[in-house]
């Protein structure tokens, strides 16, 4: 049994790294030399140059990171080094929840330190070449010991809480387990804004002015209450540019990028800041952390059927059954859901996205939102050109063609 377990694993990780592969080269396979036809008007052939040279650096990047990770996982299987990893644990504790944390914190440290390295190429020499990188040392290295922090505090704290219930709870520990998480993710995002990115970044209200007054202009308009309008620092770290809503409630805000204000005008801006308007308009927000909610539960309760199984254990090459060594196994079992759900998350985000699209489009107008839409690609060098089933598997917004050409029937209709 262990042995047919350990069989499954190895080919779960081998589908899983070529299925990505394939995909990787079906998108390099729409690469082209020359600016394609339905891209003129939105790159110019020197921008476009770029942008091809950027995809190619990175999916390269990607393919050394992911192939290394590859071999590295599959060594261990082989080897049983999660088992030896397990053993060792033992030799020094046989306390249930700090097994489980060192276990999971020794594994977390090895794949951080073996990460750096091209995290710092990319950002210190892909990012830097492609004029990007704003982040110094200085902040890396801030960034890397608060990271470690919160991984210890927030993901120490509630792996503890975890194990716990494994041992207080018998079989509903799953139902337990999926309670805290759940109502830990509600605390989550309406916190988020106020106790984990102050950590990171600076906020600071939108100061007054023609785009605060052209942005309370439109919400009032539409009849959206809106009293938390906030310009985050990202170009302490990229000058890439982004906006997004946060939050619950009265807790609710909307997050412009300074980056965003400095290089788009007042119409295009208060036309994104609509977009983001739309996604709580038509509640994205809360569907989308219902369906997290139903997602975690149908991955506890699967969890609850096979951690009692001390085969999971004896395949990863651990000496007896143990709780952590039987979530690891878990993990690499439920990868091919977890894909397939992946898949369908990101179905019904493209969905939100046109239909946040739909909602600037009446409530304001088209035209700045494709512009502005135009201006974020070229600015951050999107690959305009991916494969159908690439987007299909990997992208939660749909590609700007396709968002242009939504746009573009509301404009019929003005
Ligand atoms: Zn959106």
């Amino acid at each position: 049994m262990e042995n047919t377990l350990l069989v499954v694993f190895v080919v779960i990780i081998t589908v899983d790294y070529f299925f990505d592969r394939i995909m990787d080269y079906l998108n390099a396979s729409r690469w082209s030399n020359k600016l394609p036809e339905e891209l003129k008007g939105i790159y110019d052939e020197e921008k476009y140059r770029k942008s091809q040279d950027y995809s190619k650096v990175n999916m390269r990047l990607g393919i050394i990171t992911s192939s290394i990770s590859f071999l590295l996982i599959l060594g261990m299987l082989l080897f049983g080094g999660f088992g030896m990893l397990d053993g060792l644990i033992r030799q020094y504790t046989d306390h249930p929840i700090l097994m489980t944390l060192l276990f999971f914190a020794l594994l977390g440290l090895a794949s951080d330190i073996l990460s750096t390295p091209f995290d710092l190429y990319n950002t210190f020499v892909v990012e830097e070449r492609f004029g990007f990188n704003r982040t110094t040392l200085a902040t890396y290295v801030s960034d890397k010991l608060k990271g470690w922090m919160l991984a210890l505090v927030l993901g120490g704290g509630l792996l503890a809480v975890f194990v716990w219930f494994y041992h207080i709870a018998g079989q509903l520990f799953w139902l337990y387990a999926w309670i805290f998480f759940s109502l830990f993710s509600v605390f989550m995002s309406m916190f988020y804004s106020t106790l984990i990115v102050p950590l990171f970044n600076k906020q600071t209200p939108l100061e007054e002015g023609e785009l605060r007054t052209a942005i309370e202009g439109f919400s009032r308009q539409a009849g959206f209450k809106l009293d938390n309008i906030f310009v985050i620092d990202g170009s302490k770290r990229s000058s890439k540019a982004n906006a997004y809503f946060s939050g619950l409630g009265p807790k609710k805000r909307i997050v412009l990028y300074d980056t965003l204000i400095k290089d788009h005008s007042v119409e295009e801006l208060v036309a994104i800041l609509a977009h983001e308007v739309g996604h709580y308009k038509k509640k994205h927000t809360l569907k989308g952390m219902a369906l997290s909610v139903v997602h975690t539960g149908i991955m506890l309760f699967l969890l609850g059927l096979f951690i009692n199984r001390p085969e999971l254990s004896l395949a990863l090459g651990g000496q007896e059954p143990s709780f952590h060594l039987g979530i690891l196994a878990f993990g690499l079992l439920y990868a091919p859901v977890s894909l397939l759900l992946g898949i369908m998350g990101n179905y019904i985000s493209r969905q939100h996205e046109y239909q946040a699209d739909a909602f600037a489009s009446e409530e304001y107008h088209p035209e700045p939102l494709q512009e502005a839409l135009k201006k974020l690609s070229v600015n951050n060098l999107s690959n305009l050109r991916p494969h159908a089933a690439y987007v299909f598997v990997h992208y939660s917004h749909p590609p700007l063609l396709k968002r242009l050409q939504h746009l573009e029937t509301f404009k019929q209709r003005e």
